[in-house]
């Protein structure tokens, strides 16, 4: 599950995207990307699909060579 709370130093909650594959928080929204797979067939109204953040290029690279060996 990407999308996380972190308490953080001043002890305020927040929301972070936690990198899927290598499990470092997202920082900076500039070098992540959200992946998803839909499953085959028509898209329709209420589906719904999981997604991946990665949190940079190397990350997705990763992520894409993965999928690619496992059929998506
Ligand atoms: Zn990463």
């Amino acid at each position: 599950m990407p999308i996380k709370l972190m308490v953080f130093e001043n002890g305020s909650t927040g929301m972070v995207a936690i990198c899927d594959v290598c499990g470092k928080r997202c920082a900076d929204a500039d070098d992540a990307n959200v992946v998803w797979f839909p499953p085959d067939g028509d898209d329709r109204t209420g589906d719904t699909f999981d997604v991946t953040i990665t949190c940079k290029d190397t990350c997705s690279r990763k992520l894409m060579s993965h999928a690619e060996k496992s059929g998506h």
